[in-house]
């Protein structure tokens, strides 16, 4: 029988080439209003012994997987002609850690949505496993929520982060109070603050991911500037930028129906997030938008010196001719662009342009755009 272990529905985008343990199922919270993430499903906790028996399990899949490179004659190593081979032979999860072992073996992390709400010794107890049976880790991240890192305490997360534990990643989503309840974040901006700055004095790599367009039309000039001011509290090390789409079923679509949420358009959206960068000041934050979400992908940088160069992208968009803005925007929720310079792609511009003039035509541009937008999540 195939050697198995459990994993978790998701990840970030930058642990893509993780390995993924499920350290605990589901969510503690599960209440956020636009997350679909977990709804339905029901958080419990899996015990140190069944995670350390998957990390028993992958231990053995690293070996299975170098003894075949062996006996294909590739000594050991994990190469393109390796993975075909495991890819063909329908192992899914046999060709997941050999992918990672062909990235190196280097980076782990920890799901599902908010693990850091284990006990600090059964965490080091797993850490240390992990860190004993997989030498190659260097790299060990995490999600956790605001309020459960608040539970912990500065020395406990010195312990976690001398067993391995290197960066976690917050989902702050706002800094604004107002907007933080109207969506039942379950936590305030103070308690974002000391959060993220319990973490930094830890010495643990701290990512803070911010959703443009949470503050509807109700909150958008707050939503940006409490956000910029709860960041430069903060000082985090990553700013991962996402954007915000109203998902189905989720308790926001209810709030959007009933009236008491308004979206922002593309455009308010480009504006609120150049507002919000304008005002973070004092940081030296990465600041990221790893996420095809957003309108624009090219606002990527270090604070505080790149920050001309991002609000220069944003300022592109915004002088645009508005026939160019709609281009720009179909082009990209229709995956045929990713930035800004995918315009000058003269038969994709144009390509672009005629369903945009259809779709005028017959009054359906913005709800395509929305339509196109909701199928990415
Ligand atoms: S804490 Fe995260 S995973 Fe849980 S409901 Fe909120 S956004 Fe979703």
């Amino acid at each position: 029988m195939a050697l198995s272990y459990e994993m978790g529905p998701i990840r970030p985008p930058s642990e893509a080439s993780s390995l993924l343990l499920r350290l605990t199922r589901n969510c503690t919270w599960n209440k956020c209003a636009f997350c679909h993430a977990y709804k339905g499903k029901t958080f419990s906790r899996r015990s140190v012994d069944e995670i350390k028996q998957d990390i028993d399990t992958v231990t053995e899949m690293c070996r299975a997987i170098r003894k075949i490179s062996r006996e294909r004659g590739y000594g050991g190593t994990i190469n393109r002609e390796l993975l075909v081979d495991i890819y063909e032979s329908g192992d899914f999860q046999l060709f997941q850690i050999a992918s990672w072992l062909c990235h190196g073996g280097r980076t782990v992390f920890f799901q599902d949505a908010n693990s850091l709400v284990m006990k600090t010794a059964d965490l080091v107890a797993i850490l240390k496993h992990l860190k004993k049976c997989l030498p190659s880790v260097e790299r060990v991240t995490s999600y956790a929520r605001s309020g459960t890192l608040l539970h912990k305490s500065v020395d406990e997360l010195i312990e976690l982060k001398q067993a391995g534990l290197n960066r976690i990643h917050v989902g702050m989503e706002s800094g604004c109070d107002e907007v933080l309840k109207f969506i039942d974040k379950g936590v305030t901006a103070r308690q974002h603050i000391d959060a993220g700055r319990r973490v930094k004095s830890a010495g643990i790599s701290l990512s803070e991911y911010v959703l443009l367009g949470l503050g509807g039309r109700k909150w958008s000039r707050e939503h940006y500037i409490d956000t910029a001011g709860v960041l430069n509290a903060i000082n985090p090390d990553f700013i991962r930028l996402r954007s915000l789409i109203v998902i189905q079923g989720t308790p926001l679509e209810q709030k959007m129906l009933q009236g008491e949420f308004e979206e922002q358009t593309e455009e308010d959206v480009v504006r609120g997030e150049r507002l919000m960068i304008e005002h973070l000041h004092g940081i030296q934050s990465n600041l990221i938008s790893d996420h095809s979400l957003n309108l624009l992908e090219e606002v990527n940088g270090r604070l505080p010196e790149d920050k001309p160069a991002m609000l220069a992208a944003i300022d592109r968009f915004l002088a645009l001719p508005e026939e160019e803005k709609q281009n720009y925007i179909l082009g990209k929720r229709w995956l045929m662009y990713r930035r800004l310079d995918d315009m000058s792609d003269r038969s994709r511009y144009l390509r672009v342009q005629e369903a945009v003039d259809k779709l005028k035509q017959e009054g359906k541009l913005n709800d395509t755009v929305l339509l196109l937008k909701g199928q990415v999540v």
